[in-house]
């Protein structure tokens, strides 16, 4: 029978909206190419005995009364999909030659702690902070569902929110003259957007920072938690998830789709599905070419129209017999530069593919939580990530795939040795298991084009009026993923309930 909605790939927003949807009575199919659900949010095991998720480190909005903890809420899951809250003392570890500031949650102790780095610039840190403070408030009242009466009630946060809209971190950090090392001990996260401060939108770096200011979090039963209980919300109420399932065409009549073809990667055979309305979980530009872009309206081209953001390197790595707890590590991260200025930085690396100096992030799932799945008892999980060119990397694998593995193991030991050299000495000894991603392998694995971390690039042109969201001008067919809504765990989950609430009537996310 033909389900009330044909979802096309299992990302969160997906499941989330597939989840909300099969909760209220509706019947769902979700088509996912990959053999694990969850899109970036997959989880995969290794030698056995070591298990990763593939890219979600630490996520904000989840306390009481916040996004997902609603939608949780709703879905009844709230009890069994809980989080464990980050260090609120020091969620971030900035670390950088001769300057460490420990990122709190509290804009005061902030202003403190930076002012104590740099005594004579008090009075600019305290204005640049107060200003976020505003920005992020206005924000809040500008995304939807608006309210007139609470524009009304703020004006001067609208107000200081609509001059940035065009403004990159960059801009903010000149206008209010901060000093060089306060800038990047600043915007040491920027791996959560991987673009520098002179391409990252001021309104996505306020977003998240405030964010998780309010609260960073990690689930106590890992990600993959999250994923299974979303998955058996679907299933339990009769619907399907169907893996191994690459979509390869859509059926489009009279400016309506109808469904698709799909090729099931295990038997290599094709099948058509049909959904009363098809839900797009695919990347809208990639899922927009298979359908033909002149069917699409001249507004949705346009809004089509957006460069990816950058890919990334990671390295999942096992180590045995040592303690990061001993070694500084905790329930926060530690994000490490190796230049002053983040600009030059992620030049050297993502345009010149030179990893000698890096700026990565460092992440400790285990010390966050523990189940017996994760990895032995005599051992930890540690992640690094760093930025990585596309195009470079795709060359690389496709002409010499040799260069290739060389050329993420010299990413891994350009990190391994600053690692050792500054945060844990042999960590080299230590380490039983590692393995690396590449851009290319986001895409093999995720199927995001040019491996592509956050959907559409986090610059102003892409986080102002002109973005996309679910309207696709087609009938019964709607965008649903992180470049139609907001990348990241709360955005992606935020942007399938908002979906939700258009298409239901229904209302979770009202007043907030
Ligand atoms: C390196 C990295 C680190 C990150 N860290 C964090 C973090 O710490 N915190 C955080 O909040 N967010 C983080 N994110 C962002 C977050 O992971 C994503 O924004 C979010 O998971 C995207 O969800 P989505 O719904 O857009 O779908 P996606 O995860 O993009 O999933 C899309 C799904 O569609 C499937 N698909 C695609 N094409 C087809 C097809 N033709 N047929 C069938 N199926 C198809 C794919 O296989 C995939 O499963 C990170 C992302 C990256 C890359």
């Amino acid at each position: 029978m033909e389900p009330d909605y044909l979802i096309l790939g299992s990302g969160l927003s997906a499941l989330t909206f597939g989840a909300l949807m099969a909760n209220s009575g509706k019947t769902v199919q979700i088509l996912e190419a990959h053999e694990h659900p969850g899109g970036y949010g997959h989880t995969f095991t290794m030698a056995k005995k070591y298990t990763f998720n593939a890219q979600f480190h630490y996520v904000w909005d989840c306390g009481e009364g916040q996004t997902v903890n609603r939608v949780l809420k709703k879905l009844g899951l709230d009890r069994e999909v809980t989080f464990e809250q980050y260090d609120p003392n020091g969620f971030d570890h900035m670390r950088m030659p001769n300057y460490a500031l420990d990122i709190p949650s509290e804009p005061k102790e902030l202003i403190q702690r930076l002012s104590a780095l740099f005594p004579d610039y008090g009075d600019r840190i305290s204005k640049f902070v107060n200003e976020v403070e505003k920005t992020g408030t206005g924000l809040k009242k500008l995304s939807p569902p608006i309210k007139l009466i609470e524009l009304l009630k703020h004006p001067d946060e609208i107000f200081c929110t609509a001059q940035y809209l065009h403004s990159t971190l960059q801009d903010v950090f000149n206008k209010f003259q901060l000093p060089q090392a306060a800038q990047t001990l600043l915007a040491l996260q920027w791996l959560d957007f991987l673009l520098p401060p002179n391409q990252l939108s001021f309104y996505a770096w306020v977003a998240l920072f405030r964010g998780y200011q309010a609260g960073a979090f990690y689930p106590t039963q890992h990600f993959e938690s999250v994923i299974n209980a979303l998955v058996k919300v679907i299933e339990s109420h009769g619907g399907q998830v169907l893996l191994n399932h690459e979509v390869t065409n859509f059926r489009v009549t009279n400016r309506t789709v109808t469904g698709v073809q799909a090729i099931d990667l295990i038997t290599h055979q094709t099948h058509e599905f049909t959904g009363d309305t098809v839900i797009c979980n695919i990347d809208p530009k990639k899922a927009a070419k298979m359908i033909g872009e002149e069917k699409f309206s001249k507004t949705v081209r346009r809004k089509l129209n957006y460069e990816y953001s950058a890919s990334n390197f990671m390295a999942y790595c096992v180590v045995k017999d040592l303690d990061l707890r001993d070694y500084g590590f905790g329930k926060w991260n530690l994000a490490h530069s190796g230049h002053q200025d983040l600009n030059e930085s992620f030049s050297q690396m993502y345009d010149h593919h030179d990893f000698s100096n890096p700026s990565f992030a460092i992440t400790t799932p285990t010390l966050l939580t523990r189940v017996s799945r994760d990895c032995p008892e005599d051992c930890q999980i540690v992640e690094f990530l760093t930025v990585a060119n596309y195009d470079y990397f795709n060359q690389l694998r496709k002409s010499d795939v040799k260069a290739y593995n060389q050329k993420k193991q010299e990413i891994l030991d350009s990190i391994l040795d600053v690692v050792e050299k500054n945060y844990v000495p042999n960590f080299r000894k230590y380490m039983v298991f590692h393995i690396t991603g590449s851009p290319t392998t986001n895409e093999r694995f995720c199927w995001s084009p040019n491996g592509n971390s956050y959907g559409s690039i986090l610059t102003p042109r892409n986080m102002g009026l002109g973005r996309l969201n679910y309207e696709t001008s087609l009938k019964h067919f709607y965008f649903c993923n992180a470049s139609s809504g907001y990348p990241g765990f709360a955005p992606t989950i935020w942007t399938g309930t908002l979906l939700y609430q258009r298409l239901s009537g229904d209302v979770i996310l009202g007043d907030r």
